[in-house]
This record gives structure tokens, sequence and C-alpha cells, in this order.
């Protein structure tokens, strides 16, 4: 007999909307710069680059509703309101049309940002991983499955304690989810349980300790972290 010589790694997963069922999660990827309001408070032109990705761990999820530690080796936590897409089938060169076809469902997320050590990074060019691919960084709600319908409009909104951060439309997205998949599967084979957060529109910002901060996207079920 052989074995794992150590135990096995939980597998990570997020909830499915009205069930007790949980969708297993295989990687996280991260488009950045898709709004174009967002692009420009970073700094960019929004119509100079095709999408690029960073990703997180899968164990970085964090399900709606939990109280978490304010993050370590940061004091510029920001958040980011982002549609997520779940895939169900995997492929590679994957088309545009038949992009969609591939997701399995939809959730609100947060993408929980180191914001000082992603300015130390671009400043030093180095990688973001470390700003973005912390401990209990992807905050992600109970998905809603596809074949309820497609999210390509609808409002994106954050808010802290009650107050409005971030207000879009999914269609205000400068690459849309086919053309995202589309792009990420020619540069990886895509597999089921790899999860795509689609990028954040302007009016990211700073949370503090105490602070709940909430994604909503309309359809979906809230994304929800409060900070210890
Ligand atoms: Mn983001």
């Amino acid at each position: 007999m052989s074995g794992f010589v150590i135990p096995a790694p939980p597998q990570a997963s997020v909830a499915v909307d009205g069930t007790a069922d949980r969708f297993p999660v295989r990687r996280i990827f991260c488009v950045g710069r898709n709004y174009a309001e967002h692009a420009r408070e970073m700094g960019h032109d929004p119509q100079a680059e095709p999408p690029f990705f960073f990703t997180k761990p899968a164990d970085a999820l964090v399900p709606s509703g939990a109280v978490i530690a304010y993050p370590p080796m940061t004091a510029d936590l920001h958040h980011e309101a982002e549609l997520v897409a779940a895939i169900g089938t995997g492929g590679q060169d994957i088309a545009v049309g038949a992009a969609l076809a591939h997701v399995w469902g939809y959730a609100a997320g947060n993408d929980l940002t180191r914001r000082d050590l992603q300015a130390e990074a671009k400043a030093a060019r180095r990688p973001w991983d470390m700003a973005k691919g912390f401990d209990k960084s992807a905050v992600v709600g109970a998905l809603r499955p596809a074949a309820r319908g497609p999210m390509d409009r609808g409002a994106i909104r954050c808010s802290v304690d009650g107050a409005l951060r971030q207000e879009a439309d999914l269609s205000d997205m400068i690459w849309p989810l086919p053309a995202i998949i589309a792009h990420l599967s020619r540069l990886v084979a895509l597999a089921p349980g790899d999860l795509i957060f689609t990028g954040t529109p302007a009016g990211v910002g700073p949370l503090r300790r105490g602070q709940t901060c909430r994604v909503e996207i309309d359809g979906l079920s809230p994304a929800v972290v409060t900070l210890a």
C-alpha cells in the first residue's frame, strides 16, 4: 500500500445558492483593469492593452458572512467588487461564441487587495502574488447556476458599513466574460472548478478593522465580509 505522506489538504469549495451542494474549486484566476474608470483611477489607459491575469490560491476562499482578521503586512487593504464566473467544463483555445457554455455559475466576489504591497511590487517590477494571493483574499458568495440566465448586464455595487463605494453595470466591462474566457483559455487549459474574477469598477478603497464590506450584484447572493 502507498498513500499520502501527510493528510491530503481539504478540497476548497463554494456554496451553491439555495442548496446544500458545494462547487469544488481548483484554481482562481483574476482579470486586471477590466472597467475603464478603474483603469484610469489606477493610472492606466483602458484601451491600451489586452486582458491580463493574476491568480489566488484556491484555499484563499472566504465564504460570504465570514469575519476575518485584518490581513498581516498591510496598512491599506482594499475592496474590489467583482463578478465571479465558475467554470464547469474545461477547454483550451475556446472560441468567444462557445465560451459561456463552459460556465457553470456566477457569484458576487471581493478581490481583497493589499494595495500598499501592490504599489511596491509595481514600482519594483515584481510579481503581485503577495498583494493579491494572500490568505483569505478571495471572498465569494453563493453560486447561481448559469442555467438560470446570463450575467452580461446588471448592477454591481460595493458598500462599506452601508456607504456606497463602487457602483457600475456588468455591461461596462472592457472585456466581456466570453472574451476573457477565450483569452485565458489560450494561456492555460481551463478546467472544471476554475473560478474567474472578472475585474472591478472604479471606487476601490480602504477597509478598516471593524468594518463590513458588502458586494451586491443584481440577481446574485451578496458577498459579505467583516474585518475583526
Ligand atoms: Mn480585481
